[in-house]
């Protein structure tokens, strides 16, 4: 099961917005278990974003899009995708009633143009927006491939993947093997340092299919291990004792934790204080 994912909008190309639908999609499905193997990023033009999402579509089973589902005119991604696809947008209904509730519990006039909003490609499936008005859509784009749109505002577009498009991808493309997977924060030693600590220890679970990878940031390196299959709990859990028996001290944390973060834990816990200044 192949995604690729296509960040629409201008914005991100000039350097304006930072592209964090990217990085947050992307950590979302790999730790779901699915394989991001394309990225790109558009400007809002029909034209770029039909032929990205036709590109995807030859290769990927499921190509998510984000951006451009807003009412305004530069937002194109629902209307050149129905007509990418050869659908007619038909009004729904239900969106449309959603919309008229989203502005009357504000006390604001509904515009004009929100309405098509409430339009969606024929046959699609609507992701309720919470926190705002465009809907998410699925809409099949051949047989066994489906194109996920996405509204733009990470406010939005987060609480959706997580309460809606999650449940439907573990529907509609189940995960075939488990999939587990584990980051260990570090600091104090450079990235080839800690390879050279931990890789030989790894190697022979690497061929019982562990996969480890480092990340190194400033101070900073992680050590992500994953496993797949019916022996990807035991292959993980042993991965992790040997990094941490190797590593030991140089580990702070885990998973999302900030060295800052468990630097004032440690503090806090001590009842002790930390003074900083700048010149
Ligand atoms: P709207 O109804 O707000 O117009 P939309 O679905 O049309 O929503 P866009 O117009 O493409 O989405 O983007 C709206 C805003 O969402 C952008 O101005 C930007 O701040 C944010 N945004 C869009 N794409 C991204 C992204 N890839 N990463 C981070 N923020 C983004
Ligand atoms: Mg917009």
């Amino acid at each position: 099961m192949q995604i690729e994912l296509i960040n629409t909008g201008a914005e991100l190309l000039v350097g304006r917005v930072l592209n964090t639908h990217q990085q947050w999609l992307c950590r979302q499905l790999t730790d779901l278990g699915y394989e991001v193997s394309r990225q790109v990023c558009v400007p809002d033009q029909g034209r770029q974003i039909q032929a990205a999402a036709g590109e995807a579509l030859q290769r990927a089973d499921l190509v998510i899009t984000t951006g451009g589902l807003g009412p305004t005119s530069d937002d194109l991604t629902r209307d050149c995708i129905a007509q990418m696809l050869g659908r007619k947008l038909v009004l729904h209904p239900a969106t449309l009633t959603r919309i008229e509730e989203f502005f009357a519990a504000r006390h604001r006039p509904l515009p004009a143009n929100v309405q098509v909003q409430a339009m969606i490609p024929e046959g699609a499936l609507v992701f309720a927006n919470a926190n705002g008005t465009a809907p998410g859509l699925a809409v099949e784009a051949g047989p066994g491939k489906r194109l996920i749109l996405l509204p733009g505002p990470p406010r939005e577009l987060r609480p959706m993947f997580l309460e809606s498009v999650v449940p439907w991808l573990r529907l509609e493309f189940p995960i075939a093997s488990r999939f587990l997977c584990r980051t260990i924060k570090t600091t104090g030693l450079g990235e080839s340092v800690v390879e050279e600590k931990i890789a030989g220890a790894l190697q022979p679970l690497v061929g019982e299919g562990l996969e480890v990878a480092y990340c190194a940031r400033v101070g900073e390196v992680d050590v992500r291990l994953a496993a797949r299959g019916d022996k990807a709990g035991a292959v993980l859990a042993e991965g992790l004792s040997r990094v941490e028996r190797l590593l030991g001290a140089v580990i702070f944390g885990k998973e999302d934790d900030s060295l800052e973060s468990v630097i004032i834990g440690l503090l806090t816990r001590r009842k002790e204080t930390l003074a900083v200044a700048e010149s």
